[in-house]
């Protein structure tokens, strides 16, 4: 930038004429002003430079001190004099180095109560989880190595066991997330065969996940069934022809058809892909271990149940109502898995160590469902009491009253939250949330102040009431965000 202002002068010294004197005076002293600036070698070669090139990367330390001294340039430009001195801009660089060193993917807090919230990550890991994460991303593994023989082993093998065992199924394997063992399924087994699928089931779940797509790419023809709310095993009867490759089944997700309505059930789907020697998959979405039914929760079937009522084949997600990592997992009969292990397809859809570790310990906490329900936050969230909810947030609520009384009126709301991810569209889940109405500022602008902190704080508007639904506030996280909202009133 200063070999650009050098030119300038160059290019307006022979332009020289009278006009242009009384300008050129007023602009020496800017000048002065403007040679006056550091340099950025200068910058970095001063002690404070030193200290930025220890602690930071180097080229975010030179982006920093360049739009620092570009914006002293700009200022000087218009008519400003600001110091110069490096000891006065070197505030100015380490709060842009601090910007720029930031990730781009952060954390933040889950105000909104929607517990598998997509957009937010879903589900958050165990601490098990973690660990094992941690354990095995710093280190070599045997990812694709079987110890005992000192040779080469299979991916999918470590945790095939643990899958077999939870639900039942007589073989197991896990790919990249629930869309590619969708995929992988109709490739495998319907690649240019017809896929029987009930109207009613025909969903987008969110986004680019829609059934007759993924029918698309998967290479296979959709053969629709029934009506939007009807559908009888006889339309399934009557579909079945000699290019069937699969009867599937997908879970309807994120919503629900009520009132006339019927679908067939997966035993009786199953017991007709026996007699016509026809697989029969049930794309299950969420993918529950537990029966949820003791914590008042009705209408998602469990893995096991599926496989025990004869499901060929059965996807589900990682990060759903599993509470692990994102994945796909794909169970059912043994000789349909070993297909879909012989897919070349399969490679693209691998999934990596990390999830890998991810998911066993997840899995593994499913050994004593106390304790997955206990230490799974998904799980967790999902079968919390509602006291203990409302103890939390009164743990949130209390600090504020105090800290911005003047600034807005707070109570606590008994509302509803959502489980979100597709999963129970239907099921409200009674929770307590901290309500706060602001005096002098809009619900909106308070929203947004919340959400541009730091951390971020994802609240939701209900009403004229910002709400901080308590379920998906992590303990950890009250004073952090008590201070958020502080700092928003401030
Ligand atoms: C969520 C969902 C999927 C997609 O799963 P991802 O893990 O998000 O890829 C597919 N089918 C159903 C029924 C779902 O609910």
């Amino acid at each position: 930038m200063r070999r650009r202002w050098r030119g300038l002068r160059v290019d307006i010294t022979p332009n020289l004429d009278h006009t242009l004197l009384p300008m050129l005076e007023k602009q020496m002293p800017i000048q002065e002003k403007l040679s006056q600036l550091p340099s950025v070698d200068e910058c970095l070669k001063s002690s404070h430079g030193q200290n930025w090139l220890e602690s930071w990367y180097r080229k975010t330390v030179i982006r920093s001190i360049r739009e620092v001294i570009d914006s002293r340039r700009k200022e000087i430009l218009n008519g400003a004099t600001p110091d110069l001195s490096i000891d006065t801009i070197a505030g100015d660089i380490e709060k842009a180095i601090r910007k720029h060193s930031a990730y781009k993917l952060r954390p933040l807090i889950n105000a909104t109560g929607v517990v598998i919230h997509t957009n937010l990550g879903r589900s958050i890991l165990s601490d098990r989880a973690i660990e094992n994460v941690t354990a095995t991303a710093g280190s070599y593994s045997n990812l694709e190595y079987e110890i005992p023989k000192g040779k080469r082993g299979k991916r999918y093998s470590h945790i095939k066991d643990i899958i077999k065992e939870l639900t039942g199924a007589e073989d197991a394997i896990v790919v990249n997330n629930n869309a590619a063992a969708v995929l992988i399924c109709l490739d495998t087994f319907a690649k240019g065969k017809e896929v029987i699928v009930s109207r009613g089931e025909l969903v987008e779940i969110g986004g680019s996940f829609r059934v007759p797509d993924v029918m698309k790419s998967g290479g296979a023809i959709l053969r629709e069934v029934g009506t939007t709310n009807k559908t009888h095993l006889s339309d399934y009867e009557n579909a079945v022809c000699g290019s069937t490759g699969l009867l599937l089944k997908v879970h309807q997700s994120n919503y629900k058809v009520i009132g006339f309505t019927e679908d067939i059930p997966v035993e009786r789907l199953a017991k007709l892909g026996r007699e016509f020697k026809i697989p029969v998959m049930d794309d299950l979405g969420s993918g529950c271990l537990i029966n949820l039914e003791k914590f008042g929760i009705y209408g998602e079937p469990t893995v096991q149940e599926v496989i025990r009522q004869g499901a060929d084949i059965v996807t589900f997600s990682g990060d759903k109502l599993l509470g692990g990592p994102q994945a796909g997992i794909i169970v059912g009969k043994e000789k349909l898995i070993q297909k879909i292990q012989k897919n070349p397809m399969l490679r693209a859809m691998r999934i990596d160590k990390m999830t890998f570790a991810a998911l066993e310990a997840t899995f593994m906490q499913y050994l004593d469902e106390e304790k997955a329900v206990r230490n799974i936050p998904t799980l967790r969230m999902l079968t919390e009491p509602q006291e203990v909810i409302r103890k939390r947030a009164k743990r949130i609520l209390t600090p504020l009253n105090k800290a911005v009384a003047g600034h807005a009126a707070l109570e606590l709301l008994a509302d509803q939250s959502r489980a979100g991810g597709g999963s129970l569209p239907e099921t409200g889940f009674p929770t307590y949330a901290v309500s706060v109405k602001p005096l002098n500022i809009s619900v909106n602008a308070l929203e947004k102040k919340l959400r541009l902190g730091n951390p971020p704080v994802i609240a939701r508007i209900k009403e004229d009431v910002l709400l901080i639904d308590a379920r998906t506030v992590q303990d950890r996280e009250i004073k952090e965000l008590v201070n958020c909202v502080i700092s928003a009133f401030s």
